[in-house]
């Protein structure tokens, strides 16, 4: 054990694995959060954006099995679907459909609640974890030595109360509640990059269609920037019914009327995925959600951070979630905590702390820099472009063309945009000139 507590603001996805990984560590792991934890999978005030699609990526689905073991049996049995990469997706992108072929990386297919919900149980499993919902974090205390020593939080109507803590984990999302925290009490503002991207996600449920009940397959229509700014999915997910989510930028906007949204739908750049979902009823009322901007904190440049402070998730960075990044970046942000905690015997518990940030930093970074390619492809996006970005965008068109007609190409690629390899796995010197050769 490396201390007494450990506490956890937040019981979103990021605080719920960081608080599984916490357990083997410290005497107590307590879990605050504001909203009330409702018994069932259910929508939530805390988590506005959890009635849009939320694909979990094979890097944050082994992550998840590996903190929470039995968490791929517990989706499937609240019905979630497992889809194959490459196979049970059918996927338009560069502008033109992709023939099918196995790949291997299974995920499974559900709501955001479910997802959730199943962690959660998970969680409420493991002896030393309390998760205190409609608890609310009003401040972080820190000893004369600039560390977090003590959290001041209030529980539903309660008096505020005082908890002692030997680490704090803020996982409150993308506010960014610590950079808040750092600029009002401390006078101290966190450097961060931004990325306007002005996208708009429109959901709801439909129940499938009879010749689509009890399978397992999606649609998946990519824009090809710059021109088209529409994109669409269609998944399957418990309860025998889809989620399809469609989105727009830069001023495209996807209507919340039944009629409007599927007609929408019908203008993408492949119909197919409007074709199958047309007759669908719909189950749920239609939702939108904007994404004014991607955001990148950097914790790691902010002189004297607090010490035993951890930030992960959201809070660190929020990406354009057309790439479905989010709730994997926050999970590898967890293991990369419980990699550091392993090591405290050698370098202390701050040691570990300040060992985390560049970690998770360097995770941040990955999944930005995939990101921001598919943005910084349109003239629209705000934001400094590096100044390499032509050639990336270059080598990330040739290896997508090299890929058409290499299996392997294409499987290297799931496999990055799956968060199992960095990017840097497509920038191989070889890969490169095979595709520059081609191109
Ligand atoms: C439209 C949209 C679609 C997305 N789709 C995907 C996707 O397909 N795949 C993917 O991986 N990611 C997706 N994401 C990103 C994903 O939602 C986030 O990355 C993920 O939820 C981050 O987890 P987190 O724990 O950092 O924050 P959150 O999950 O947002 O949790 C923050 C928690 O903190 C609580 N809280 C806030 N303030 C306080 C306080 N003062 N005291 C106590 N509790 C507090 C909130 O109630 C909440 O429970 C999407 C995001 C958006 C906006």
């Amino acid at each position: 054990m490396l201390g007494e507590r450990a506490i956890v603001a937040g019981a979103g996805i990021g605080g719920l694995i960081a608080a599984g990984v916490l357990k083997d560590f410290f005497a107590e792991v307590v879990v605050l959060e504001k909203d009330a934890l409702p018994p069932q999978p259910q929508q939530r005030k805390g988590v506005p954006q959890d009635g849009q699609i939320h694909v979990v990526l094979k890097g944050g689905d082994n992550a998840f099995e590996d903190v929470f073991p039995g968490f791929r049996e517990a989706l499937a049995a609240a019905g979630a679907a497992p889809l194959e990469f490459g196979k049970d997706i059918h996927a338009y992108e560069g502008g033109r459909v992709h023939s099918p072929r196995s790949t291997g990386i299974v995920v499974h297919s559900q709501t955001r609640p479910v997802f959730e919900f199943a962690i959660r149980s998970l969680l409420s499993r493991m002896q030393n974890v309390r998760l205190l919902d409609r608890t609310r974090l009003l401040a972080i205390q820190c000893d004369p030595n600039g560390a977090v020593s003590r959290v001041k939080f209030k529980r539903g109507d309660g008096e505020p109360e005082i908890l002692e803590a030997d680490l704090l984990i803020e996982a409150l999302g993308r506010g960014g509640y610590t950079a808040r925290w750092l600029d009002k009490d401390h006078g101290r503002e966190v450097p961060f990059t931004e990325l306007g991207i002005d996208l708009v996600y429109t959901s709801a449920l439909l129940h499938r269609t009879p010749p689509w009940r009890g399978r397992n397959y999606g649609w998946i229509v990519r824009p090809s920037a710059p021109h088209d700014t529409k994109s669409g999915v269609l998944i399957p997910v418990e309860g025998d019914r889809w989620i399809m989510t469609l989105s727009g930028r830069f001023g495209e906007v996807p209507p919340e009327d039944p009629a409007g949204f599927m007609a929408y739908a019908g203008r993408l750049a492949c119909t197919d995925l409007h074709d199958v979902a047309r007759e669908a009823e719909f189950a749920t009322p239609i939702t939108s959600y904007r994404i004014p901007r991607m955001i990148w904190r950097h914790y790691d440049r902010v002189p004297d951070f607090p010490g035993r402070l951890i930030p992960l998730g959201d809070t660190i960075a929020g990406f354009n979630p057309l790439a479905a990044q989010g709730m994997s970046m926050a999970a590898l942000q967890a293991l990369a905590l419980r990699d550091c905690l392993r090591d405290a015997s050698r370098t202390g518990l701050d040691g570990a702390v300040g060992a985390y940030m560049a970690k998770a930093m360097a995770i941040a970074a990955d999944a930005w820099s995939l990101g921001e390619l598919i943005d910084f492809a349109y003239p629209q996006a705000r934001g400094v472009r590096p100044d390499d970005l032509a050639q990336r965008l270059a080598e990330r068109t040739a290896v997508f063309k090299l890929a058409a007609g290499d299996a392997e190409v294409r499987g290297l690629i799931f496999e990055v945009q799956n968060m199992l390899r960095p990017p840097s796995a497509l920038q191989q010197p070889d890969l490169l000139a095979r595709a520059d050769a081609l191109s």
